[in-house]
């Protein structure tokens, strides 16, 4: 037969997938001996039945009185019992903390003849009043789905009528009005009676609580933090202790740590005089726990060891819950803690220094996304005024800039090199340029996935978003903060893109202590310690390597620093812009072969330099350098401004620049419809004659210069947007030749590896045969991902993808974490079937992906060889390379 009740000393906290993290925390206290409140708990087992059918399940009423006279026999009092009333709380928790998503019912069991009952055992009719008002209100607003405002409107009233400041300085007398006016509200708004029945009441909390798991709220957070919608919550049905019996009374949160800087030692807020959910809910200022060592030194002096306790046995940070019945310590909750990026580093090495746990648990305790906190530029708050404004940390980091209102003013005052924060109520895919031009974005409107904050971390722009508390108004050029302050245009602002947080003025940054380690090993203080510990066993068991992506010496130098072990990928298209363009302007209108000859051969020396200062950056280490990838016309002046240019020139009677007439043409020619589709990759190589032969040849020239002058370059040639083998071979065979031409002349003998981009799904799908005339494999999960999908990432990103989100069609997007059912499963096929047709086949990935913890742990199940990522992901890739290899191990999920 199912269970569908549990005591608490029959759980522990093995079992929190069946009775809530909350639950199944309390059974374990229970367990260890710590001092809490009898009760037990209903499982989320009978939560999905009844949210399945609408009904109890069977046998789940029998049960729970069972669990109740039980109950009431170890506390020798009857629920509600009008003398001396047994209460009890009816507490929501699901397998991951959700806190504040769900209710939380206390004090059932009160009615209108067990409060007097109450008031006369406990001596003070003060508190039974406070007491049962606390139970309607609850009970009014969860069960009864009453409006919780409306109570709090009554409350703010009473409150004014006495004159009192605050709850505590209402009376017995205040309070049985407070209570009556509720029952009334009650009635009104429902039209049934609070219910005085305390069995009722009971089981009416239960649903409640059960019903809770589907609000609104509850939906939306588990959506956010990727929490399934069909785990159910648990339900504990736990006595009542009190902390609102009086001055020697109250309740706390505390730490076993702190959780900011993972420091040891006590720490949290108590408050006197109050039950729990006074604490979170703002409602009377808290005291530090130090304080509470003062008040109360015994229970103080108990609450720490317990705590100590708690952290030894769970062997991490634990939050806690307690409340003080008259002097007397009572646990009501513990749970892994939460933490800052710092406290999570120096939490996890300490744990290992002292023994309790494992170097690969500590390992596994350490996020990527929290290392690549660590490293972003921090402002100095130490020398910033009070915030203006709080948004939605939408896009990490810190900058300061001119405020500007709009994207053609951030693009010429960039252009003018002045720093600037485009301010806007919300952005819009027409905010791009300014967006781009811009050190930060700042919004009022909008939340993390709208798309300023989808764009802006795309970019790696900092982003702070929904800033409700700015008005802008950008006719006039302005915002207004809510302490009045107004920013007029060409004002200095700071933006805290880690934080959410806006300052007037620029703040100065400095450098964060990680970043300052990895740049130059310096080691300053016990967090910094603590990330270098933590990367160098991620070094030791990861099998995963981890490159970077890099296109010029000094971003090959800084991967290098940062621990790369070499170049996955070299785009070469940058080395097309600038001043060269030109060159690339000759080539591409060259009438003959002669002409197009002459112009690559321009090109030639510049991409020799280019190449020979990667491969010194990189001497000793892998390089993959990528054969020309973007469509042509990409390195021609925009079509509409030529073709404005000219026909202005013809409307004011003129002959147009010849030039511009050729360009034009040219342009026109080559316009695409979808480019991400078009002219492209391995094609072009093969419709442009010389192309691919001139870049090869800049590639060998400079592994012989190199050779040469003593070093070990070691370069790979790479072919993109290859789709079927007969475009490789045929690339090859040029590549080849070249090798062997330059091999001939400098005396040199060049072997570079030829390999091409997994980014088409036929390429994925007719891996084996690709394979044999490829040495390497490197998924391009950016494009792969695009053609997978069929979308277009720029136009896709900003048109629907926060839809997209919010639907849950997708839990993050595919461009961030990779989709491991469809782009993941052609990854699969093209290793096993690239692999088994050459065996030794290198596979690496060189997408964005490369530098996505979760992704990174895909690839190491895929059996890639290595990941590439940007030079400041490394040590993030590093890190997460070496918790995908603990595999099973506690990752330390603290949800
Ligand atoms: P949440 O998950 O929102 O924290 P809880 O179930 O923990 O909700 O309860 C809300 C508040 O009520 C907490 O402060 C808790 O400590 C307090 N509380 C819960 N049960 C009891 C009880 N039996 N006696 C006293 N206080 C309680
Ligand atoms: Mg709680
Ligand atoms: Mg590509």
């Amino acid at each position: 037969m199912v269970r569908y009740v549990y005591d608490f000393r029959d759980g522990g906290r093995d079992l929190a997938g069946l009775l809530g993290g909350k639950g199944a925390n309390l059974a374990e206290m229970t367990r260890l001996g710590l001092p809490v409140p009898p009760g037990f708990i209903v499982t989320t087992e009978a939560c999905r039945a009844f949210l399945a059918t609408g009904a109890e399940p069977d046998g789940m009423a029998a049960e729970v009185s069972r669990h109740l006279s039980a109950l009431e026999e170890t506390t020798g009092r009857l629920l509600g019992q009008p003398d001396d009333p047994l209460l009890v709380s009816v507490r929501s928790g699901a397998r991951y903390s959700m806190p504040g998503m769900m209710e939380t019912v206390l004090d059932i069991g009160l009615n209108d003849d067990s409060v007097l009952g109450l008031a006369k055992v406990s001596g003070s009719e003060r508190f039974a009043w406070d007491s049962y008002r606390r139970l309607v209100q609850m009970f009014g607003s969860t069960v009864m789905g009453v409006d919780p405002a409306l109570f709090g409107e009554a409350m703010v009233l009473l409150k004014g009528a006495r004159e009192a400041p605050d709850d505590v300085h209402l009376d017995a007398s205040d309070l049985a009005w407070l209570v009556e006016t509720y029952k009334r509200l009650i009635r009104d708004e429902t039209g049934q009676d609070f219910p005085q029945d305390p069995a009722g009441q009971l089981r009416q909390a239960v649903l409640a609580v059960f019903r809770s798991w589907n609000a609104g709220r509850a939906r939306v957070y588990r959506r956010r933090e990727h929490i399934p919608d069909d785990l159910g919550t648990a339900v504990t049905v736990q006595r009542m202790v009190f902390g609102n019996l009086g001055p020697d009374s109250g309740s706390g949160v505390a730490f076993t740590r702190d959780p900011a800087t993972g420091q040891p030692g006590l720490y949290g807020d108590y408050l006197p005089n109050a039950q729990g959910e006074d604490v979170v809910a703002g409602i009377r200022d808290t005291v530090p726990l130090s304080a509470l060592e003062r008040l109360d030194p015994r229970s103080y002096r108990q609450l720490r060891d317990h705590a100590q306790t708690l952290e030894r046995h769970y062997r991490d940070l634990c939050d806690i819950e307690f409340t003080i019945e008259r002097g007397t310590l009572w646990m009501l909750q513990t749970r892994i803690g939460k933490r800052t990026a710092e406290a999570a580093f120096a939490i996890a090495a300490e744990l290992a220094g002292e023994g309790l746990i494992t170097p690969d648990e500590a390992l596994g305790r350490v996020h990527g996304e929290q290392l690549g906190r660590l490293m972003f530029p921090r402002f100095d708050t130490g020398r910033a005024g009070p915030a203006l404004a709080h948004g939605v940390p939408a896009s990490p980091g810190a900058a300061s800039g001119a405020a500007v209102f709009d994207s053609a003013e951030a693009v010429r005052r960039a252009a003018a090199g002045e720093r600037v924060v485009l301010v806007r109520e919300e952005t819009t895919p027409d905010d791009l340029p300014g967006m781009v031009a811009a050190r930060a974005v700042l919004t009022s409107r909008g939340g993390k996935t709208s798309h300023a904050a989808v764009v802006a971390r795309g970019m790696g722009r900092v982003c702070v978003c929904g800033a409700q508390d700015i008005a802008v108004d950008t006719g006039a050029r302005r915002f207004t903060a809510r302490d009045g302050t107004v920013v007029e245009e060409g004002t200095f602002i700071s933006v805290d893109g880690s934080t959410g947080a806006v300052y007037a003025g620029a703040v100065p940054l400095v450098a964060s202590a990680t970043m300052r380690y990895l740049e130059s090993g310096e080691q300053t203080g016990s967090v910094v310690a603590a990330v270098a510990r933590a990367l160098e066993h991620a070094d030791v068991v990861r099998r995963l390597e981890v490159r970077a992506n890099a296109d010029t010496p000094e971003d090959a130098a800084r991967a290098r620093r940062f621990g790369a072990q070499g170049i996955g990928l070299c785009r070469t298209e940058h080395m097309f812009l600038g001043e060269r363009r030109k060159l690339v302007e000759e080539m591409i209108l060259a009438r003959g072969d002669a002409g197009r000859a002459k112009a690559l051969a321009a090109l030639l020396p510049l991409q020799r330099q280019d190449f020979a200062g990667i491969l010194r950056a990189m001497d000793g280490l892998p390089v993959t350098i990528r054969l020309l990838d973007p469509p042509l016309h990409e390195f021609l002046p925009d079509r509409t401004e030529l073709a404005v240019r000219v026909a202005v020139a013809e409307a004011a009677g003129g002959q147009p620049e010849p030039h511009d007439v050729e360009l034009l043409d040219a342009v026109n020619r080559m316009h695409e419809q979808n480019p991400m589709l078009g002219l492209r990759g391995v094609r072009l190589g093969l419709v442009v004659p010389g192309l691919v032969a001139m870049q090869v040849r800049a590639v060998a020239e400079a592994v012989a210069e190199r050779v040469r002058a003593g070093g070990s370059p070691r370069a790979e040639i790479m072919v993109p947007l290859v789709g079927s083998v007969e475009e490789l071979r045929l690339a090859r065979e040029e590549v080849a030749r070249v090798l062997a031409e330059v091999g001939e002349e400098t005396g040199v003998a060049v072997h570079c590896p030829v390999g091409t981009m997994i980014e088409l799904p036929r390429a994925a799908l007719t891996a084996g045969r690709i394979a044999q005339e490829a040495e390497f494999f490197s998924f391009g999960t950016n494009d792969l991902t695009q053609t997978t999908w069929g979308f277009s990432r720029d136009d896709v990103e900003a048109a629907f993808f926060s839809a997209y989100l919010d639907k849950g069609v997708f839990a993050s997007s595919p461009f961030e974490t990779l989709d491991r059912e469809g782009v993941g499963r052609l990854v699969r096929i093209a290793v096993e079937e690239g692999r088994a047709a050459r065996p030794g086949l290198q596979t690496g990935v060189c997408g964005e992906h490369g530098g996505d913890p979760e992704s990174i742990r895909f690839f190491h199940t895929a059996g890639l060889d290595y990941v590439s990522c940007s030079p400041f992901r490394v040590p993030v890739a590093r890190l997460e390379a070496g918790r995908a290899a603990l595999g099973g191990t506690d990752t330390g999920d603290s949800r």
